[in-house]
């Protein structure tokens, strides 16, 4: 484990093991203290910095970083146009966040069923699906792709069918910092018009809370900048009104304080330096998953050939279902902190009452019945790495 002291903490290690923790270095605090003795807590120059060093990694002309990922899909939800009565459609196992911005914008959601293999967007459904929207004149304005665990979906197919059917793509890729799509890195936007990334402390880099939509679509991004700070303007070039007054701003449309301030900013910018090495160890711990587990009966969740995950999880699926429930409660008993991602976004209470119910997306709800995330993230050592496979072994058996 050479690469270990680069991802040591300074945290006493407790015996509970989660699914995902944040890494944090001693440049990462240093990146912090000095904003906190600077002269700007928000709204100085780091943010701008910060935006900079995502739109590099992504290969995206613009960023714009906000305050989470659940903010920046909103507005780039908002940015896209999408209103009152439009139809927006998402993958059923995801963070409830990729569902919830279209009800921000008092649009309907629908679901697409996944893929067996991969647990990602079955592209098969969506076209069987866009096909019946069309007779019936329900079309979405705008599709959400989710990379589940860090693995890019089919954009091809998806930016294909877009072209055929209208709609508008945004990438939830929330899990997938420093993963590749056709050798090209996800969030670059060649298939999508925004892509989104979290950087709550589990996911592959952090700001504490925080978040950011990239696109190559200059309007799209002057809209999400406008946005996420009460669509205040003060280039007085883009004033509608021509009153005198170096004291005015004008208000042009409602927006909201979405905005990151620069300690985050600062976090964000360091841990950014060492993506591809953080990206490098998950890949190196999934590796060594697939090793130690590969006579057991259960799969981890397929890697589409295209692409190169960032593996934000380390999804297993249980080849028995009957033992789900006391496998994961086994593990938990055991400090192991396994997580299912996700619970069907559709049979959430709040979602039910739109009419969704069992049996309406059934790969969905048959992955969830007999799926966990084992515990990834940078620091999780060789050590603990063979006592949670340990662990698994005697539960399964
Ligand atoms: C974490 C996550 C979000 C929301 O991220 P926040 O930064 O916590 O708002 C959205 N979608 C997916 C798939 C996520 O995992």
């Amino acid at each position: 484990m050479k690469n270990l002291n680069l991802f040591k903490n300074f945290y006493k290690n407790s015996k509970y093991i989660p699914y995902g923790r944040q890494n944090i270095t001693r440049d990462d605090i240093k990146a912090v203290v000095k904003v906190l003795k600077s002269e700007f807590l928000t709204q100085g120059n780091v943010l701008e910095d910060f935006e900079t060093g995502v739109s590099i990694k992504v290969n995206s002309k613009y960023a714009i970083a906000v305050n989470s990922a659940t903010s920046a899909l909103h507005i780039a939800c908002l940015a896209l146009g999408l209103k009152k009565g439009d139809y927006l459609w998402t993958s059923p196992i995801t963070f409830v966040a990729s569902a919830n911005c279209g009800i921000y914008c008092g649009a309907k959601i629908d679901f697409v069923d996944i893929d067996q293999n991969s647990s990602l967007i079955s592209i098969k459904d969506l076209e069987k699906k866009l096909k019946k929207a069309k007779l019936e004149n329900k079309l979405p304005k705008i599709i959400i792709p989710v990379h589940l665990g860090g693995s890019s979906c089919d954009m091809k197919a998806i930016y294909k069918l877009s072209e055929e059917y209208g709609f508008s793509i945004i990438e939830d890729a929330s899990h997938a910092l420093g993963g590749k799509y056709e050798n090209q890195p996800v969030g670059n936007c060649k298939y999508s018009d925004i892509s989104i990334f979290s950087f709550h402390p589990v996911k592959i880099i952090t700001t504490g809370e925080g978040g950011v939509a990239v696109t190559n679509n200059k309007k799209y991004a002057q809209k999400m900048q406008d946005l996420r700070s009460h669509c205040i303007i003060k280039d007085r070039n883009r004033f509608k009104e021509n009153i005198p007054g170096q004291w005015r701003y004008e208000m042009q449309g409602l927006g909201f304080n979405y905005r990151m301030n620069e300690m985050q900013a600062a976090l964000g910018l360091s841990q950014l330096k060492r993506l591809e090495k953080i990206v490098d160890r998950r890949n190196i711990i999934h590796k060594k998953y697939k090793e130690f587990l590969k006579n057991l009966p259960l799969k981890l969740i397929e890697v589409p050939e295209s692409v190169y995950s960032s593996f934000h999880l380390a999804v297993i699926k249980l080849d028995d279902k009957q033992i789900h429930q006391k496998v994961f409660a086994g593990m938990r008993k055991n400090g192991i902190g396994v997580q299912l991602h996700y619970s069907p976004v559709h049979l959430q209470p709040f979602y039910k009452e739109f009419g969704f119910k069992k049996g309406d997306f059934p790969k969905a709800e048959e992955y969830a019945s007999r799926s966990f995330s084992l515990p990834l993230y940078p620091e999780l050592t060789d050590y603990n790495l063979k006592k949670i496979v340990q662990i698994l072994k005697e539960l399964i058996k």
